[in-house]
């Protein structure tokens, strides 16, 4: 079994500071998944293992789909490691999008792949798309689940942020389960420190 948080602290991806999430709310840690998937071998591992996973439990992927840009690595990956076509969508004028050629059959079996499934906006995003074009959603994937959704084989149950459907299952190596604050909640925020976007100081 692959230690994820180790992974993650070896590749410096696991971050602390006081970090303004996409969703809006803050956190004192952060996951750069990059870091951890700009060693292609790493990156290979955890499809691998991640791959494993999901063709023990008997689903059929025909292709992999993920939202631009942190799912992209991850999914490419899992798409290699699962013999599948991989694609992505992306966001055009705020609204998840195919574009680039992609097309997508009615029918086809597709699992949505994320770097870390937080909320999983993004992913129902990106499934609500390939849906619209006749695409069947039958997993979601994932590197880590970062605790508010139920991954299969966990009996940890879903907290009322996850946006995931619940009767499609969800895959993840691991769980990470740190705090996430409201802006007004938010103690970094009490002590007198300022939010910042992960990636715009370097990190
Ligand atoms: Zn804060």
């Amino acid at each position: 079994m692959l230690n994820i948080e180790e992974i993650y602290k070896d590749a410096g991806a696991y971050l602390e500071g006081h970090f303004l999430l996409s969703s809006g709310k803050h956190s004192q840690y952060y996951l750069q998944s990059a870091k951890v998937l700009e060693n292609p071998k790493t990156a290979e591992l955890l499809a691998k293992a991640l791959a494993e996973m999901i063709q023990k439990s008997g689903i059929e992927i025909d292709t992999v789909c993920s939202p631009a840009l942190g799912g992209i690595l991850a999914g490419y990956e899992l798409a290699r490691a699962l013999g599948a076509r991989f694609i992505f969508t992306e966001r055009v004028e705020k609204v998840m999008t195919l574009r680039r050629g992609f097309e997508v059959q009615p029918g086809e079996k597709i699992l949505i792949c994320e770097d870390i499934i937080t909320t999983g906006g993004s992913a129902l995003e990106a499934a609500k798309a390939v849906e619209a074009l006749g695409g069947e959603v039958v997993a979601y994937a994932a590197l880590a689940n970062r605790g508010f959704c139920k991954r299969e084989g966990s009996d940890k149950e879903a907290k009322p942020e996850c946006k995931l459907p619940g009767n499609v299952p969800f895959f993840a190596l691991d769980d990470f389960e740190f705090e996430i604050y409201e802006p007004q909640n938010c103690p970094l925020c009490r002590e007198g420190s300022e939010a910042y976007k992960p990636g715009s100081r370097g990190n």
